[in-house]
């Protein structure tokens, strides 16, 4: 090669690496454009559920919350117990064969029994038959016999349950007249699967909220962490006794005051103790699980509100990386582990926090 093309191929590359510092300079030095809001609410999984997503281009927005709108409704299709022909319900049809599902239920069933099995059998998906009995939440909800209770408690229990994969395909079988209810996590992994495919479009900012179970997408429009309020019982929607900072994140509370049914002063609660039959007995008002897969932060939160303090501190000192909340039922005394420490602050001052260890002794 000769001189000049020697030297013409060194001045182009200088001007190229110039270009691209001067690009990069510039992109730093000048405003970002703000990010463009599109917020979206619907019915959808028992609950109303809202979406805000942040990013450029209006069009693109609405896209993505409809999008998010029709996965929530597909996986709504396959998971409910409520809905006839729902993957869930085909299972559970008292036949006790293999029954075909998507790889989304055999997926979710799948983790639903190992956090099962992790929480000592305190979160049951094969719990249905008392969920129906009592029917919490829903019309015709009542106060069931003893006898009945002994008797959909016969049919309970994940040992009912049993997954098989066979050339690509998925299946479920329930036998023992079981039924499974996975209302205590498909919110969580709805959550999880609607935050991937945001993800995956390019959107940076984002908050679901599937009543009660919150999820965020990287940081709030503006840039820093988002800041989420946990609910205190019994007062107005939105009045809050602790936030929690975080990014990327989900933050899932289960409380005995989100669904209930109140007979003859005693009020029944829609979390019930797979040991009873009954709701939970629990000395906990409400439990909120931070952790960046849902999933297990929806189910984790229902099993260690079945746990109650007690059996959640013994939970915990074998699960040290669980950030949780706990408030105390009947007082105005929050639990934190030493996980949520860093990202839980107290809100409304009339309350006290506390380390859990510190509360155990
Ligand atoms: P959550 O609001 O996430 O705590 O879930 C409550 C829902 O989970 C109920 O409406 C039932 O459908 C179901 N459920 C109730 N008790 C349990 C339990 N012990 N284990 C698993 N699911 C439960
Ligand atoms: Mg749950």
């Amino acid at each position: 090669m000769s001189t000049d093309g020697r030297s013409f191929k060194k001045t182009t590359a200088a001007a190229l690496i110039c270009a691209v510092v001067v690009f990069f300079i510039l992109s730093r030095l000048l405003p970002e454009k703000k990010a463009e809001e599109a917020q979206g609410d619907y019915f959808c999984l028992g609950t109303v559920v809202h979406l805000s997503v942040y990013g450029q281009g209006r069009d693109f927005l609405r896209e993505e919350l409809a999008g998010l709108e029709a996965e929530g409704k597909r996986l709504e299709e396959l998971f409910s117990a409520n809905i006839p022909d729902s993957d869930i319900r085909r299972a559970s049809d008292g036949r006790g064969k293999w029954v075909k599902v998507s790889g989304e239920t055999f997926s979710l069933t799948e983790r639903a029994m190992e956090l099962s099995e992790d929480t000592g059998g305190a979160f049951e998906p094969a719990l249905g038959r008392i969920t129906k009995l009592w029917k919490i939440g829903s019309d015709g909800a009542r106060v069931p016999e003893e006898d009945e209770i002994r008797a959909a408690l016969r049919c309970c229990g994940r040992r009912n349950i049993a997954l098989k994969e066979e050339d690509g395909a998925y299946y479920i079988k329930v036998t023992g007249g079981a039924l499974i209810d996975l209302g205590g996590i498909a919110k969580g992994r709805v959550a999880d699967i609607m935050m991937k495919k945001l993800a995956d479009d390019g959107v940076k900012s984002a908050l679901i909220d599937l009543g009660g179970n919150l999820a965020v997408l990287g940081e709030r429009p503006g840039g820093g962490k988002w800041r989420l309020g946990i609910q205190t019982p019994e007062r107005p929607r939105g009045e809050y006794f602790g936030t929690v900072s975080v990014s990327d994140c989900s933050v899932v509370t289960s409380g005995a005051y989100e669904r209930y049914l109140e007979k003859d002063g005693v009020c029944y609660h829609h979390i019930f103790d797979p040991a009873t039959g009954r709701p939970a007995d629990s000395d906990l008002a409400s439990v909120t699980v931070i952790d960046r897969d849902s999933t297990r932060a929806d189910a984790l939160s229902t099993a260690l509100f079945v746990m109650g303090r007690e059996g959640a501190a013994g939970y915990l000192k074998e699960h040290k990386d669980i950030a949780a909340v706990f408030l105390l039922k009947g007082q105005k005394r929050v639990l934190v582990t030493e996980a949520a420490r860093s990202v839980f602050t107290l809100y409304d001052k009339s309350f006290s926090a506390e380390d859990i260890r510190g509360a155990e002794e």
